[in-house]
């Protein structure tokens, strides 16, 4: 069994206005030859101009969130087959700005990859525990009953990834020890081939949390780490050329 293709993706959450579309097209024009997937997920009012900018270039465009439904009276939200209309082939889903701030269940982000997948996205789904949590030693096990419970049937035999993301190190500047990391991912990995048998073994497990040039390297070769998630250090086109590089 060969490993995942690894994945970078950036998430640029509520940043960026027309202009940044030029830091897209920087990263586009410096990723040269990489083993490495590589996506931007802007806010959806910009995914049409970024695929347009991509357009033939190896960087994928993503949404950061989507409605479960498909359409519908639901004033101010987007759906899936909105974003993949617009120009993404992916899609965040359950970050825990979402679980958190929106109140997002395990049960609606299950239902939020439903819809991603039957618009043909393909879902990052993140989970990840709070400090408190991790203090407490539950850890292993908030993470394990999150993917059990955001991960539908239906992922089985598709294109996925589960983005492993400490609620207490994302934007933070800290990050959990590499052992920590391998430590959660073995588990998360176990749990995929647990729910979906050999096809669990074929999803990248991301990290995500305060990935940036000077650790990227560490954190990207740790076991069961199949690529990264970034929010900050993927706004500006050399900060996250860097992590690409560091695959
Ligand atoms: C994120 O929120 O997905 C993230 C990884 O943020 P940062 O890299 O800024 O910690």
């Amino acid at each position: 069994m060969t490993a995942p293709q690894p994945l970078i993706a950036g998430n640029w959450k509520m940043n960026g206005l027309g202009a940044s579309v030029e830091e897209a097209r920087a990263v586009a024009a410096g990723i040269g030859e990489s083993r490495a997937r590589v996506a931007i997920c802007p806010p959806a009012i910009l995914i049409h101009r970024l695929a347009q900018a991509l357009a033939g270039t190896a960087v994928l465009v993503g949404g950061q969130d989507h409605h479960w439904d498909d359409a519908g009276a639901f004033t101010g939200d987007v759906s899936a087959e909105m974003l993949a209309d617009a120009g993404a082939s992916l899609a965040i889903l359950g970050h825990s700005e979402r679980r958190a701030g929106y109140r997002e269940t395990d049960a609606d982000v299950s239902a939020k990859v439903g819809a991603a997948l039957r618009a043909g996205l393909e879902p990052i789904v993140c989970v990840g525990e709070t400090l408190e949590q991790r203090k407490a030693g539950e850890a292993l096990a908030v993470v394990t009953g999150q993917v059990r419970g955001s991960l539908p049937a239906d992922l089985a035999g598709k294109a996925f990834s589960v983005a492993y993301e400490p609620v207490w190190a994302i934007g933070t500047g800290l990050t959990p020890t590499t052992p920590e990391i391998e430590e959660v991912h073995r588990a998360i990995r176990a749990t995929l081939v647990e729910m979906f048998g050999e096809a669990g073994k074929s999803a990248p497990i991301l990290y995500g949390g305060s990935v940036k040039p000077s650790n990227a390297a560490e954190i990207l070769h740790a076991d069961e780490v199949g690529g990264a998630l970034v929010g900050g250090a993927s706004l500006k086109a050399e900060d996250f050329l860097a992590i690409i590089r560091a695959v």
